[in-house]
């Protein structure tokens, strides 16, 4: 009984004190081929904090949020994210240390046989949340989103817009500490792209860290957020209220 106690303490302990959500130290990472797809990379992200990850093609953007997500693992360097040494978290630990981060692509992966009600509410059942509890998150979170009519349209029933926005009530459905969202509005119009970005903003203002990697330079220069920018793998700028650098 004492031993449950001290593990569930341990458990609540990991990222609830934490100042930095995300530490990245000299932190490389090589492909098979190829130069370093990240090269000696250091970086901070406090809790709290929204960040946009800005950079061309191929800048290592998306094995950045790799690393994170403890998808792939660093070639040199050290990743710590909600308190997890990334570089030393057992297999089995993994799939805990995910919970805590909601993630969202551009190109939605929703299932597509299932409705927006669903969609949802598979994110509850991979980690078991009591039909009870479940029953009231699902609709609060879609509503949240915008979403309350819409439980019963499957994917293809509904526009880009709403698609990602199924998306992220799923990313949050399970309340997050940390979200990660690659290149979200990338499929999207401008008027919709707007939308979202303005719903994370949102997000981070109750309390989410949100870490945002975008290609969007209108909407990056106009919300005055921590612009990180990379370039060939390597952190080229950092700024408080950045904008998005455009070198060409
Ligand atoms: P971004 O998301 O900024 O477009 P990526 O992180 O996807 O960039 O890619 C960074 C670099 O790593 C690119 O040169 C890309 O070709 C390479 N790369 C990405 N994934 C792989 C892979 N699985 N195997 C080999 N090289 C890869
Ligand atoms: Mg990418």
């Amino acid at each position: 009984m004492a031993d449950v106690t001290k593990k569930k303490r341990k458990k609540k302990g990991r990222a609830g004190d934490l100042k930095n959500i995300i530490t990245l130290e000299h932190v490389s990472k090589s492909y098979e081929t190829g130069s370093p797809a990240l090269d000696d990379i250091s970086l901070k992200i406090e809790k709290g904090e929204f960040v946009f990850i800005v950079g061309d093609s191929g800048s290592g953007k998306s094995t950045l949020i790799k690393l994170l997500l403890r998808e792939l693992k660093a070639t040199e360097g050290e990743v710590k994210v909600l308190g997890y040494d990334l570089n030393r978290i057992r297999r089995r630990k993994i799939p805990m240390f995910r919970r805590n981060i909601g993630i969202v692509f551009q190109d939605f992966r929703l299932l597509k046989d299932r409705n927006v009600y669903e969609n949802v509410a598979f994110a509850q059942r991979i980690i078991q949340v009591p039909s009870k509890e479940m029953k009231r998150n699902v609709p609060e979170i879609l509503a949240s989103v915008g979403l309350a009519g819409k439980y019963k349209a499957r994917p293809k029933q509904l526009s880009g817009g709403e698609q990602q926005r199924v998306a992220i009530a799923r990313a949050l459905v399970n309340k997050p500490t940390l979200l990660l969202c690659d290149e979200p509005t990338g499929n999207l119009d401008p008027k919709n792209s707007l939308e979202i970005m303005k719903m994370l903003e949102e997000i981070n203002q109750k309390g989410t860290t949100v870490l945002v990697v975008t290609h969007n330079k209108e909407i990056v220069n106009s919300m005055e957020k921590r612009v990180i920018t990379l370039k060939r793998g390597v952190i080229i700028s950092d700024e408080e209220k950045g904008a998005y650098i455009d070198e060409d």
